[in-house]
């Protein structure tokens, strides 16, 4: 890709914001809302980064390219205040997500805790006692977690109890509640997620509110695809005057308009290279201390009909996690760990042709897969992936009339926020969450003047939410601005 200078140093606009992934465009709503002038420049063809969706096998067939689903689309307190839910229209799966064990069993995920319970056998009700508290305040949940862990909880009790459950399921005291070989799995499947070794005490907290949130507003999916909600949010921008250019790759801080404010919808290790020697020695030094995680490989199909899983309500899940049991599961994230890849990976699936038309042609499917991989790993998963689905689905290799497989090089490639694939853009562990990218209240503000990290390696991390990019444009109004209220993001009547 050719970098294109931008306009003319001469153009003044209140504020700049480079990189138009869910935190950049949330950034530039609120700043378009709070009365400045935005200008937004986008690397990529179209908006929507990591929120992105495109034919990437075969006419007719629309992949997310990265995000599928979107538990934080209700939950994030960023969507809350856009009224996200008004202005996209969500599929929200009775089964938020399902996890398939050999012999023909499963464990499912339902929106319904008391389904789930029941679904769970003699394990229900330790289960619905470990996740029931969280279900009911999945709201201080996402507030918590959505936010620097630095802060007063809102709600001491979640706070309380989220700590509780997650210092039980961090540590191998994680089985001591169960019997069985279900609900283990079902909350291994959301904790591997991070692709952080397991059991750990930020894979637990961030699979714990993943699951909460399954029980509560469950885990939608757009209808049209993740674009969807990148393209609310610009339409957005450009009502409220903001424009944004697409196609414009900024390689210097230099090239930039002159502009009040300056939010970066990047990673420390681009700021580094943008700002140059203007970046004191000792925030340098802390960003180059920042580090990145495991990466991710992505394989999206084309088939010819749903697929074929064994267990019926798996035909009926929004997302599946595929690896077995606990001990498989947390086997195979451990050799990625180890900077190994695992023979039968764990494997994150979405199936959203199910619930919505718009992705395939009329009686085919879209399935979106990606697995865990070493930093930097040029390996093709698909084969791997193939084989893992069709442990619990077998016939679905004949389904299968068109692929694109992305190694974890390709998703650097095609994205720079994700420095090696990793697609979390640097590590969520317990550490780096704290101090994401530098230990302060105030993350998202930089020592140059006037500039801002907005992107998912800022707090409160990764995934589509738009709080790194709220967050730190809110800390411009008011350090910048001397804005203290938050401008209003609704719709309006
Ligand atoms: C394969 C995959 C699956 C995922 N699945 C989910 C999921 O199901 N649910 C979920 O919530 N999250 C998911 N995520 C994570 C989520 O997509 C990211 O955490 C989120 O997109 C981060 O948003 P962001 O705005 O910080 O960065 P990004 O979305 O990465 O956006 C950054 C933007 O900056 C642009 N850019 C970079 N450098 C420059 C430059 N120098 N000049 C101009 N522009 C630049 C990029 O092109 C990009 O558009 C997934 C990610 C991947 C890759």
């Amino acid at each position: 890709m050719s970098a294109t200078r931008a306009s003319g140093r001469s153009t003044e606009v209140d504020a700049v914001i480079v990189g138009a992934g869910p935190n950049g465009l949330a950034a530039a709503v609120t700043l378009a809302r709070a009365g400045l002038s935005v200008r937004v420049f986008e690397r990529a063809d179209r908006v929507g980064g990591g929120s992105s969706s495109r034919e990437l096998t075969l006419p007719g067939f629309v992949h997310d390219v990265c995000s599928a689903v979107h538990p934080l689309a209700f939950e994030s307190r960023f969507f809350r205040e856009f009224e996200l839910a008004r202005r996209v229209e969500f599929f929200t799966p009775d089964v938020s997500f399902a996890h398939p064990l050999d012999g023909g069993a499963a464990a499912i995920a339902y929106r319904d805790l008391e389904r789930t319970r029941e679904g769970l056998g003699s394990d229900g009700a330790a289960y619905a006692a470990l996740m029931g508290p969280l279900a009911a305040r999945s709201g201080h949940v996402a507030d918590l977690t959505g936010n620097s862990l630095l802060r007063v909880p809102t709600s001491p009790v979640t706070a309380l109890a989220f700590a509780a459950a997650t210092l039980e399921q961090g540590t191998p005291a994680w089985n001591a509640r169960f019997r069985g070989d279900a609900a283990p799995a079902l909350l291994t499947g959301a904790a591997a997620h991070t692709s952080l070794p397991l059991p750990s005490l930020a894979s637990a907290g961030a699979g714990l509110a993943l699951t909460a949130y399954a029980h509560a507003r469950g885990w939608p999916i757009p209808r049209g695809g993740s674009q969807a909600i990148a393209d609310a949010m610009l339409d957005d921008i450009r009502a409220h005057g903001g424009t944004v250019e697409t196609g414009v790759e900024i390689t210097s801080l230099a090239q930039l308009p002159r502009a009040r404010v300056t939010l970066l919808d990047l990673t420390p290790r681009a700021l580094v290279a943008l700002a140059g020697p203007r970046l004191p020695e000792r925030y340098r030094r802390a960003l180059a201390n920042f580090r990145y995680g495991n990466a991710s490989a992505k394989v999206d199909f084309a088939l010819s009909e749903p697929v074929p899983w064994t267990h019926p309500e798996l035909r009926r899940a929004g997302t599946l996690h595929l690896g077995g049991s606990r001990a498989e599961i947390t086997a195979s994230e451990n050799e990625v760990a180890n900077g190994r890849l695992s023979g039968l990976p764990y494997v994150l699936a979405s199936q959203p042709s199910i619930f919505d038309d718009t992705r395939a042609p009329e009686g085919m499917h879209t399935l979106w897969t990606y697995t865990h991989v070493p930093a930097g790993s040029t390996a093709d998963r698909a084969e791997a992936v193939i084989r893992q689905i069709e442990r619990f689905a077998p016939g679905f290799r004949d389904t299968i009339v068109g692929m694109s497989s992305w190694t974890a090089a390709d998703l650097q490639r095609h994205n720079p926020n994700y420095p090696g694939g990793d697609i979390a853009a640097g590590t969520p562990d317990l550490f780096q969450l704290v101090r994401r990218p530098v230990l302060s209240t105030d993350p998202w503000r930089t020592p140059l003047p006037g500039v801002y990290l907005a992107s998912a390696s800022v707090t409160p991390g990764p995934g589509v939410h738009g709080l790194g990019g709220w967050l730190a444009a809110r800390s411009a109004l008011r350090h910048e601005f001397g804005i203290e209220a938050w401008p209003d993001l609704s719709l309006g009547a």
